[in-house]
C-alpha cells in the first residue's frame, strides 16, 4: 500500500476509534508560543504549573520581558530546564519588541504558513515542533507536529524509516497526512501513544492497526 493511503487508513481507523478531535477556537498568538516552550521536555501538568507561576510572578509580557533571565528561569523552575527556558523566552520577547514594536504575535495570522515557520524557526530555542504546535493551536494552520509519541508509532507503522530523525519527520510526514486532517490525526496519535502504543509496552492484542504495523509483524506475529 502507498504511503498516502496507508496514512489515510490509519487516521480513519483512529477517529472511528478515537473520533474527531476539534480545536477549542484561536487563542493569543503568543501566548500559546510561551507554553510550548515551556512544555518541551516535560508534562503537561508541569508546563501549566510553570506558566501560572511566571504569571504570578510577571503579569505581563512587558514584566518578562524586562525581568532578569534567572528570576525568569526560578519562576519557571517546576517545568524544568529553566534556564535554557527562560533564555529563550526573554531572547524572544526582546526580539519581538525590537522588531515589532510590540510583545504580540498576532501579525503571524496574516502570514503565509512556511513563512511563519521559518520567523519562529530563526530562534534559538525554538525548533520545527515548537513553531508547528504554535501555529496549529493558535493559527489554526494545517501543519503537522511531530512529537515523541507520533515519532515512535510512525516508525513503527512505516511512515518513516526507523532512523528517522524528529527534525526529517517534520519534512516527511505532512505530504502524506490526508488533506485537513493534521489536527485531528495530531492529537489522535498523541491519545493513542499514552493509552495503547506505548513507548515499552504496546497493547497491541487492543490495536486496530496490526495490519499496518511493522513492530507487530516483526516482534509479535506468529
Ligand atoms: S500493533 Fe502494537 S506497536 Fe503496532 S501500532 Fe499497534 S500498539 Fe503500536
Amino acid at each position: 500500500m502507498e504511503l498516502k493511503q496507508k496514512a489515510a487508513h490509519i487516521s480513519e481507523t483512529l477517529e472511528d476509534l478515537l473520533g474527531v478531535p476539534t480545536r477549542d477556537g484561536a487563542g493569543d498568538v503568543l501566548e500559546c508560543l510561551i507554553l510550548t516552550i515551556l512544555s518541551q521536555n516535560t508534562t503537561d501538568v508541569n508546563r501549566d504549573k510553570g506558566y501560572v507561576k511566571l504569571v504570578e510572578k510577571f503579569p505581563t509580557w512587558e514584566d518578562v520581558c524586562e525581568a532578569d533571565v534567572k528570576a525568569i528561569a526560578a519562576a519557571i523552575r517546576v517545568a524544568g530546564l529553566g534556564n535554557q527556558k527562560s533564555e529563550t523566552i526573554k531572547n524572544f520577547l526582546t526580539w519581538l519588541k525590537d522588531e515589532h514594536g510590540a510583545l504580540s504575535l498576532e501579525f503571524v495570522h496574516d502570514m503565509e504558513t512556511e513563512a511563519a515557520l521559518e520567523l519562529l524557526c530563526q530562534h534559538k530555542g525554538i525548533g520545527i515542533k515548537t513553531a508547528s504546535v504554535t501555529l496549529s493551536f493558535a493559527c489554526g494552520r494545517e501543519v503537522f507536529p511531530v512529537d515523541t509519541h507520533i515519532l515512535r508509532i510512525s516508525k513503527r507503522l512505516g511512515l518513516i524509516p526507523s532512523n528517522c530523525s524528529a527534525e526529517k519527520a517534520h519534512q516527511a510526514l505532512p505530504p502524506i497526512i490526508p488533506p485537513g486532517k493534521a489536527y485531528p490525526f495530531h492529537m489522535n496519535l498523541i491519545y493513542f501513544g499514552r493509552r495503547i502504543c506505548d513507548a515499552r509496552k504496546p497493547l497491541c492484542e487492543r490495536c486496530p492497526l496490526t495490519e499496518h504495523c511493522l513492530y507487530f509483524r516483526d516482534n509479535l506475529q506468529a
